[in-house]
């Protein structure tokens, strides 16, 4: 049987050839990739490629950099919250969402960027989607929020956070993505090692750059054996088990 790689977060839509990084990415056998969405125009763009690409499927929602970046974030919400619940036929899951204290400096946004957590949260409660998560710095109210909302399944995404909640969101059965600063980085190296294989994701976070290469779903290859070495567990068997992770938790992206 032949084995697929899914990268299940890549901002696809920033790509300037995306035809390249398709091709790329399936040569080296990553075959579906989940395009997160950030903003109010990347909600539009990623139902386009995912449209027009049978490797792309969409999640869509709002990130918590939004705060920042976007000052009519707030008058933008309800337009956006109307096109997820139009399009949710056509999405895989509510993403790339949560609260950010490290990126975002200014503490007077956190209680609007509360705010559209809590209404992404609903949405996806409403859909019974599951969802990506952004924790960074702010991993202490995420993991106080996530039980006041019935969500069918949690992807926290590039975890560098305490071991204190990396161990919680084990015991809730969170499932972890892991990208290419795996190489480097040792939080992430903490998370691989710390979490059982059973909920352990690939992700390239792309184009996000990694020591200066911009990041793609094609690197998830080298992630996964990466943790292979990391964990002394098969490349095949390791495979295998992540396939079966990404199956349970974005079963959508497995019905055509
Ligand atoms: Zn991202």
């Amino acid at each position: 049987m032949i084995k697929i790689l899914i990268d299940v977060h890549c901002h696809a839509n920033l790509y300037l050839d995306i035809d390249k990084v398709i091709n790329e990415a399936k040569n080296v056998g990553v075959e579906k990739i989940i395009a997160v969405a950030m903003s109010s125009i990347s909600q539009r763009r990623v139902l386009e490629i995912a449209d027009q690409y049978k490797e792309i499927y969409a999640a869509l929602g709002v990130h918590p950099e939004e705060v920042k970046m976007n000052r009519n974030i707030e008058n933008q919400l309800e337009s956006i919250i109307d096109l997820i619940k139009t399009k949710k036929e056509n999405i895989c899951a509510i993403g790339e969402i949560g609260l950010d204290h490290y990126f975002v400096k200014d503490k007077e946004l956190y209680p609007l960027q509360k705010t559209i957590f809590d209404k992404m949260l609903l949405l996806a409660q409403g859909l019974e989607l599951p969802v990506n998560l952004h924790t960074k710095g702010a991993e202490k109210i995420i993991f106080d929020t996530l039980p006041s909302y019935k969500i069918p399944n949690v992807n926290i995404h590039w975890y560098s956070g305490p071991e204190i909640f990396l161990k919680k969101g084990i015991d809730r059965g969170y499932f972890f993505s892991i990208t290419p600063a795996l190489s480097y980085s040792p939080p992430v190296k903490k998370t691989v090692l710390t979490v059982d294989i059973e909920h352990l994701l690939l992700e390239s976070d792309g184009p996000v750059k990694y020591t200066r290469k911009v990041g793609t779903p094609a690197m998830i290859r080298d992630v996964l054996n990466t943790i292979s070495k990391l964990k002394e567990i098969p490349v095949i068997v390791l495979e295998n088990q992540i396939l079966d992770n990404t199956r349970k938790i974005f079963p959508k992206i497995f019905e055509n």
